[in-house]
Formats: C-alpha cells, sequence, structure tokens
C-alpha cells in the first residue's frame, strides 16, 4: 500500500501511515503569529476563534471589523494543506464579494471555472458551471488569514486548542492553549468553534459528539504533476463509480488537484492509488499517471451531524456544525456562509450583554441561552437544508442504476441539469448577504414556534 497521510482531525479514525508532504511551487508566504501565546493568554478577548480555515479566519475577521478585540488561534502552522476538491461555488464568490473580499481570488491566484464533466459507467456528460473558481487551499487559507490578520484580528498558529466549561455565573470563557509541551489558559467573551470535521477542541464535551453515518466515505486527496493527466484548465472532471467518486481540477501552479470521497474498506484493502485508480476505470476514464508516487492525505469519516452547534458563549460553525459528501463542492461555502451570518449576531448580543449589570446573573444566563436558541435556529434554517440537498444527491450517486439512467437522460437533455446547477452552486434564495435580515427572520420564525428558548445546558 502506498503512503497515507491523514489529517490529524481523523487520527480518532484512522492510522497514520505516512509523512505529509507540503509542495513547494504551491506554497504561499508564511503567516506568522502576531503574538506569542503567553501574550494571547494574558488578555482578555470579546471573541476567540478556533481554527483558521475559511471558516473560522473568516468569522474572525467579521468580528474584528465590528470592533470586537479577537484573537484567531490554529493548531497549524500556515501555509497548511488540507484534503479539498478547491472549487468555491457561484454563491461562495458572491459571500466573498459581499463582504469586501472580491480580490482574495485573485490574490490567490484562482482560477475562473466554466465547465463540469460528468462520467461514469463508460459514459461522459459536461455542462457549463457558472461563477466558481478554483483555488489551491494552500494559498486561499493563507492569504484569507492574511487578510484576518490585517482586519486587526491576533493570531496564534502552531497552538492546539481545547474549551473548558463555563464556570458558573462567569462571563468568560476559558480555553487551554497547548504549544508543544506548554499550556496556558485564555479567557474570552465569546468562542466561535470552527475547527473542522474532527471538532477536536471539544472533544472532552461529550454533548458535542458528532454522529457519524454508518455508511460514511472518507476524503482522499493528492496533488498530481499538471502533466500527469489530460485536463483543461477551467473544467472540473468528476469520476463516479460504486465504491466513490473523484474529483481532478487544474489549480496555480501547474498543478492538478485530486480530491476523492471514497469507501475506507476499498483503501483500506487495497490502499489510495489503486482505490482511486479503480473508481477512474469503472467510470470509463484513463486514470491520471503517477498515482503510487504522490502523497497522499486522508480525511475522517466524512458525513456527521451533531444536534448541538452551540452552547453559553460557544457557537459551533463550519465543518465543526456537521458536514456531508463532498459531491457538490460546497463545503467552503456552508463554512463561510456561517462566519458571515454569524458575526453580527455575536456582535450584536456582545454589546447587549456589556451593557447589562455585572450583578444580574440570572438574566445574563437567559441571554446566553436566547443567543445559543438563536445560533441553532439559523444553522437549520440557513446551512441545514443545504446540506440535506446534497445529502440526497449523494445518495442517489451510489444507486449504480439510478447513475446510469441519470446519465442516459443528461446525455439527451442536458438542460435538465440547469436547474441543478442552480440550486446547489449559484443559489443565494433567501440570503441577504449585505444585513443580518436573514438571521432576523430565521429567528422570528422559531421564536414564534417557541416563546421561550429551550434549555441549552450550561455544564460545557
Ligand atoms: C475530498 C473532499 C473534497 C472537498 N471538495 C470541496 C470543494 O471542492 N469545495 C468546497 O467548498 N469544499 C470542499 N470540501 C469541503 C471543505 O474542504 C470543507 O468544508 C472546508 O475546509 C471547511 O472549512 P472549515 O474552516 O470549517 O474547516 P477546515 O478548513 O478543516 O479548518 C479547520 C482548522 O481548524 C484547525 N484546528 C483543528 N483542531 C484544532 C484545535 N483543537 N485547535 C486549534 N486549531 C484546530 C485545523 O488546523 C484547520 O486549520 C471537500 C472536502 C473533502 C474531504
Amino acid at each position: 500500500m502506498n503512503q497515507l497521510a491523514f489529517e490529524p482531525d481523523a487520527l480518532s479514525h484512522c492510522e497514520c501511515t505516512g509523512e505529509r508532504q507540503v509542495r513547494t511551487e504551491l506554497e504561499s508566504p508564511a503567516c506568522d503569529s502576531t503574538l506569542t501565546v503567553e501574550e494571547a493568554a494574558a488578555k482578555t478577548w470579546d471573541v476567540a476563534v478556533i481554527g483558521a480555515g475559511p471558516t473560522g479566519a473568516l468569522a474572525a475577521r467579521q468580528v474584528a471589523l465590528l470592533g470586537l478585540r479577537t484573537l484567531l488561534v490554529d493548531r497549524s502552522s500556515f501555509p497548511r494543506e488540507k484534503v479539498c476538491g478547491g472549487c468555491i461555488s457561484g454563491l461562495g464568490r458572491r459571500l466573498l464579494e459581499s463582504v469586501g473580499l472580491a480580490d482574495l481570488l485573485d490574490s490567490s491566484h484562482a482560477a475562473p471555472l466554466g465547465r463540469f464533466d460528468l462520467a461514469a459507467g463508460g459514459r461522459r456528460v459536461s455542462f457549463d458551471l457558472p461563477a466558481g473558481a478554483a483555488v489551491s487551499r494552500i494559498s486561499f487559507d493563507a492569504a484569507l488569514v492574511r487578510n484576518t490578520v490585517e482586519a486587526g484580528v491576533a493570531f496564534v498558529s502552531g497552538t492546539t486548542t481545547l474549551v473548558r466549561g463555563l464556570a458558573a455565573g462567569s462571563r468568560l470563557r476559558r480555553l487551554v492553549l497547548q504549544q508543544d509541551d506548554r499550556r496556558f489558559v485564555a479567557q474570552s467573551r465569546m468562542v466561535l468553534v470552527a475547527d473542522g470535521l474532527g471538532r477536536t477542541s471539544l472533544k472532552q464535551h461529550r454533548a458535542f459528539a458528532p454522529r457519524v453515518a454508518a455508511t460514511s466515505r472518507i476524503g482522499l486527496g493528492a496533488t498530481l504533476p499538471g502533466t500527469a493527466a489530460e485536463i483543461d484548465a477551467g473544467h472540473v472532471l468528476m469520476s463516479v463509480a460504486r465504491d466513490g467518486y473523484v474529483g481532478l481540477v487544474r489549480v496555480p501552479g501547474d498543478a492538478i488537484n485530486l480530491a476523492a470521497a471514497v469507501d475506507p474498506n476499498h483503501v483500506r484493502e487495497h490502499g489510495p492509488a489503486e482505490t482511486v485508480r479503480h473508481i477512474f476505470t469503472q467510470a470509463g476514464v484513463k486514470p491520471p499517471t503517477g498515482l503510487e508516487a504522490v502523497d497522499w492525505r486522508g480525511t475522517g469519516l466524512l458525513t456527521r451531524h451533531s444536534r448541538r452547534t452551540a452552547a453559553p458563549r460557544l457557537l459551533v460553525l463550519g465543518d465543526a456544525a456537521g458536514y456531508v459528501e463532498p459531491f457538490t463542492g460546497e463545503g467552503m461555502t456552508w463554512g463561510m456562509l456561517s462566519a458571515v451570518l454569524a458575526a453580527p449576531m455575536v456582535a450584536d448580543w456582545l454589546g447587549r450583554d456589556a451593557a447589562e449589570s455585572a450583578d444580574d446573573r440570572l438574566a445574563s444566563r437567559r441571554e446566553c441561552r436566547r443567543l445559543a436558541h438563536d445560533w441553532s435556529a439559523v444553522v437549520r434554517a440557513q446551512i441545514a437544508p443545504r446540506q440535506r440537498d446534497c445529502r440526497i444527491l449523494a445518495g442517489l450517486l451510489r444507486n449504480p442504476a439510478a447513475v446510469r439512467a441519470a446519465m442516459a437522460l443528461i446525455g439527451v437533455a442536458p438542460t435538465l441539469v440547469r436547474p441543478l446547477i442552480g440550486h446547489f452552486w449559484n443559489a443565494g434564495k433567501g440570503i441577504d448577504l449585505q444585513g443580518s435580515s436573514t438571521i432576523q427572520s430565521s429567528m422570528e420564525r422559531t421564536r414564534h414556534k417557541s416563546s421561550r428558548p429551550r434549555e441549552v445546558s450550561s455544564r460545557i
């Protein structure tokens, strides 16, 4: 079996069998910490954000722009790699534009995407893909972190964070910041957890344990040389078979990004290169050359959700709040959407919290529950329906007869797919990207159903 290195999030599920290598051609300038971990622990923060992927970095930027003292912590040093197809949907692009980050795609050398080729059972169909972009996660995530720092966020990298329980009556959440073998305790009025699929910062809190789908696949990723496959710039080639699907896209730096969702048993038996080759062959696509020679990276089981997305003075965002298989390439968009929705809500809540009397513990507890309840409502209204639709599509792809029928139908009537692409790739219906009216209406809808916020345990 050739080398496979699992992302640290996945270590609880899978065995780490190799070392990760960052390709030098795609490396971005370093994003250094802006303060030491000792300095971070010595201050009291308005907002501490755990995880500097697209969700956490954007959330930190947005709350800092609203005037809050913000700390962003990541256990990795940036630039860092991430298993991902690197496709940003039309909605993701509009989200970035709406917060003044239209230039971010240019500065991270994103390539415009124009076509989606779907291959299965020896057939191939193509359709236009409006308004998307392909990024290298090494460059994109690093560029976003740099932008976040420019917005005034304090950044500490190479530091693993653990969330502590909220002491009764306390208005500050404590976080353990661990760097090498040194540990410090930081304090913040609000914590945003955006630490990805593994949600490791909450591992001590059973209430947040994710429910992982029994038939879940794992993610595989690799960067191939630009000559490894025939694929045009701006095209996504998705090969679908019984044991999973593999996406190829040309990314900046004359490289091809390979990202796959595959049956973990197949990988265990045959290794990542053979599993991916098998999927290409079944789909009727010539496999790229050199699959055995690349460094493979793996994730934990992908499809998971949690009943809890909030606790007093703590909101969970992005992949950490739940994820489904990546067929529609929307994970970054879901995460960035949750960041954009959370920021004004958090700023507004902290403004009222600061104005409240320090002695009124009862009112403070009630308000904590109210925020947790409102955030859960926003996640249910804005993110969960998008993930549900993606889960339905991914479920259909597991049925070979359904895939054959769909390919035949699309072959004779390709326009049938247009509304689906619009739905998954461009849909921003009901989202007010300029303001918080979406949040208000989500909150009002749920408040209408239950006039009192449900009890949210404050043990965590
Ligand atoms: C095979 C595959 C293909 C995909 N293709 C696409 C695609 O084409 N388009 C798309 O939009 N999405 C895609 N996705 C999904 C996308 O990668 C994720 O949805 C996205 O990265 C989520 O962003 P995030 O910021 O929530 O989490 P992440 O990007 O995972 O960031 C989490 C960060 O938290 C840090 N961290 C973790 N634990 C701790 C801790 N305890 N303390 C401090 N820091 C911590 C990590 O180092 C990491 O930097 C794909 C996923 C897979 C597996």
